[in-house]
């Protein structure tokens, strides 16, 4: 049987009977809110590849070059609005008691749409590191001026608290999602998610342990045959509804649940009155 969302309905009550959920994002819930991924020939700004601006050597070279294009992409993220994706993971934070939310995206968006200190991957275009000292601020001055921006406390020059081509993951940010991904009985990618390791085998070590791993993708993945399902479509358009299916199959079976637990009350009573 199909519930009205389409989704299936032994994949609602599998994932309504976890109990530690992670959801691991993507651009694809981004780029709903109008968010380019810099990437590919459509990413080209100044005639710039991504991958020749987003590096430690490109910002050496020419670090003004390298700010005026976050610059850029801080001001197309700060025009824009969280999406119903966004807004749909944050109604599953409040209803899971044992919530991880760990993303890839840098642009701020979840937390915006209210979601509470998402574990990021790869850092925060929001949020800049002195080169010298590698204390992390917040830099939320937009559009930025001076350019490039300098520290405060030492002058030396400060540099996108973001995880550039070449680069590992923060520690602790790393950590937390793979501790989230052992221990966690269910995984919600929504991708499209990185295939780069070690974002990528979040998914592998959720399911090594167990976890019951779906997807909501555009397309098919490399990842698709080895997790349990994949909702196909946009992030935007699948989530809220997956998201109302799972929200009304947790509710009834807490109601439930409570009615069991008033029964075995009554039976307690009449034991001990009889
Ligand atoms: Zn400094």
């Amino acid at each position: 049987m199909e519930p009205a969302s389409g989704i299936a309905h032994g994949l609602i009550e599998r994932l309504g009977r976890s109990s530690r959920l992670v959801v691991l994002t993507g651009s694809g819930v981004s780029s709903e809110s109008g968010i380019p991924t810099f990437r590919g020939e459509e990413g080209l700004w100044r005639q710039h590849r991504a991958e020749d601006l987003a590096t430690w050597e490109a910002f050496e070279r020419d670090p003004e070059l390298v700010w005026n294009w976050y610059d850029y992409r801080r001001r197309i993220i700060a025009d824009a609005e969280p999406n119903r994706g966004h807004k749909a993971i944050v109604r599953l934070e409040g209803d899971f008691d044992d919530f991880t939310l760990v993303t890839q995206n840098v642009d701020g968006l979840h937390e915006r749409a209210g979601s509470v200190g998402p574990v990021e991957l790869h850092g925060n275009i929001w949020r800049a590191r002195c080169t010298k000292e590698h204390t992390i601020v917040d830099l939320l001055e937009n559009p930025l001026s001076p350019i490039p921006p300098k520290c405060a406390q030492c002058g030396a020059l400060l540099r996108p608290d973001v995880v550039w081509f070449g680069e590992p993951l923060p520690m602790e940010a790393y950590e937390l999602s793979h501790q989230a991904a052992s221990t966690c009985d269910a995984m919600l990618l929504v991708g499209p998610s990185a295939v780069v390791r070690p974002a990528a085998s979040l998914p592998l070590v959720a399911k090594h342990n167990g976890a019951f791993v779906v997807e909501v993708n555009p397309n098919y993945t490399h990842i698709s045959a080895l997790i349990e399902a994949t909702l196909i479509g946009k992030a935007g358009v699948v989530l809220p509804k997956l998201v109302d299916a799972l929200l009304d199959r947790r509710s009834g079976m807490r109601s439930r649940s409570d009615r069991q637990d008033t029964g075995a009350e009554n039976e307690v009573k009449e034991q001990t009155a009889s």
